[in-house]
C-alpha cells in the first residue's frame, strides 16, 4: 500500500488520465482481493480509503469545509478504455462471466472446482510500468511502492474467478484438476511496443528470423526484456501519461481442460482366445474381443472420456495365460468428464469386470486410482 496522505493525490491524478477505478485501486496498491469484484466495492473502498486521508488532513490543518467537492466526479462510464488496463477491468472482465458460463455449459465438463488462467497482451504491463513512471513525476519522491502492486491479470482472475464460482457454485481454487483458459488480443500491441524494438533490437531475437511474423517478434518475454533493459530510461521514450487506446483489448479463446485420470492394476488372464489389445488383420477382427476392451467396456460406462489409453508393462500372445500375480496394465483417461473417483468406485469396477467373463479378473487388492505424480 502506499502512504495514506497519497490517495487523493493518485485518484485525481490517474482520474485526469482516463484510468478506471478498479486500477486506481490497484495503483493504491490495495491487495485484499475482495475489495475488487463488485464495482459497488470498488467505489466503497476508494472512497473510505480518501475519507480517510481527508480526516487526517483536516485534523492537521484545522479545514472546516471537508466535503470531496475538491475531486472530480468519478468517470464511471469512460468513452474511452482505460489507459491503463485497456478496458479489460471495465465492462470487459463483468461480461465475461456469462461468456464462459455458456461456453463451459456447452462442453459438458463436469467438477466441483477449477482453475483460471487468463493471457493477456503485454502492453497492459508496459502501461502499468510508464504509470509508475508518470506518479512518481506528479507526486514526487513521497510516491513509492514498496511491493509490486497487483496486476491486470490478477485482477481479471479475482473478478472472473469469484463471480463464476459463485454463478456455478463451484470452487476457484488455486490448483484443481479442472483448467479453464482464457485468452485475448489487442490490436495495437506492435504499435505501442515497437519503441521498444526500436532501441533494444537484441531483446527481440526473432526478428532475425526470415518470415517472422509480429507475433512471433513482439512475444511477451521479448518485450518484457526490452523494458527491463530500458528501465532507466523507459518514461523518456514514451509520453506521459499513456494516452487511452481507442480500441479495446478482447477475450477471443476459451479453452477447457481435465487433467488425465490413471487407472492402474493387475490383471489374470485365464484363456488362449483372448488377444492383450484388439487383433485386427486388414480389418477383419481375429478374435471375439480382448484384455483392453473388456477392462475399458465397464470403466467407460461410468466415466466419460475423449480418448482411453491402454498401456501394459509385456505383451502376451494371444494363446498365453496370465497367471500368478498378473500383468501391470495402466489406463489413460484423456479430457475427462468426471466429478471424483474414489477407490471404492474402482472396486466396484473390479467386481463388474469379474462378473461379466470368467476369461479375465481385474485383481482388486491392486487395483487403483493413481495419483499424477505415481505415473
Ligand atoms: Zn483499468
Amino acid at each position: 500500500m502506499v502512504k495514506n496522505s497519497l490517495y487523493k493525490g493518485i485518484k485525481e491524478v490517474l482520474e485526469s488520465a482516463n484510468v478506471c477505478h478498479r486500477c486506481i485501486l490497484r495503483f493504491f496498491g490495495v491487495k485484499e482481493y475482495t475489495s475488487y469484484i463488485a464495482k459497488t466495492d470498488v467505489e466503497k473502498t476508494i472512497e473510505e480509503l480518501v475519507n480517510v486521508e481527508n480526516e487526517v488532513l483536516n485534523q492537521k490543518e484545522s479545514v472546516q469545509d471537508n466535503s470531496s467537492d475538491d475531486y472530480p466526479l468519478p468517470k464511471r462510464f469512460l468513452p474511452n478504455p482505460c489507459a491503463a488496463c485497456l478496458g479489460i477491468l471495465q465492462e470487459t472482465c463483468d461480461e465475461m462471466v456469462t461468456k464462459l458460463d455458456d461456453v463451459v455449459t456447452k462442453s459438458e465438463h463436469r467438477f466441483k472446482d477449477f482453475v483460471l488462467q487468463v493471457a493477456l497482451p503485454v502492453v497492459v504491463d508496459l502501461r502499468d510500468r510508464l504509470f509508475l513512471f508518470y506518479l512518481k513525476q506528479k507526486l514526487g519522491e513521497s510516491f513509492c511502492i514498496d511491493e509490486n502492486i497487483p496486476s491486470v491479470k490478477d485482477i481479471c482472475k479475482w473478478v472472473i474467478g469469484s463471480q463464476y464460482g459463485k454463478l456455478t457454485n463451484t470452487g476457484f481454487t488455486p490448483s484443481s484438476d479442472f483448467q479453464i483458459l482464457i485468452s485475448s488480443t489487442y490490436p495495437d500491441t506492435v504499435k505501442e511496443c515497437f519503441v521498444l524494438f526500436k532501441n533494444c533490437t537484441e531483446a527481440f531475437p526473432n526478428s532475425r528470423k526470415s518470415k517472422a511474423t509480429a507475433e512471433d517478434i513482439y512475444t511477451k518475454t521479448a518485450v518484457l526484456n526490452a523494458m527491463e533493459a530500458l528501465s532507466t530510461k523507459i518514461e523518456k521514450l514514451y509520453t506521459l501519461p499513456p494516452s487511452p487506446p481507442d480500441k479495446c483489448c478482447t477475450f477471443h479463446e476459451i479453452k477447457c481442460t481435465h487433467s488425465p485420470l490413471y487407472l492402474g492394476g493387475r490383471y489374470n488372464k485365464y484363456s488362449r482366445e483372448l488377444s492383450q489389445t484388439p487383433w485386427l488383420i486388414d480389418g477383419e477382427r481375429k478374435m471375439e474381443s480382448s484384455v483392453n476392451e473388456l477392462i475399458t467396456d465397464v470403466v467407460q460406462r461410468r466415466i466419460l472420456a475423449d480418448k482411453i489409453i491402454f498401456s501394459a508393462s509385456g505383451r502376451e500372445d494371444v494363446d498365453v495365460k496370465m497367471l500368478g500375480d498378473g500383468e501391470l496394465c495402466l489406463k489413460t483417461f484423456v479430457c475427462m468428464f468426471h466429478l471424483t473417483l474414489k477407490q471404492r468406485d474402482f472396486s466396484c469396477y473390479v467386481l463388474s469386470i469379474i462378473n461379466i467373463t470368467s476369461r479375465l479378473i481385474y485383481t482388486a487388492t491392486n487395483a487403483m486410482v493413481l495419483p499424477l505424480y505415481q505415473v
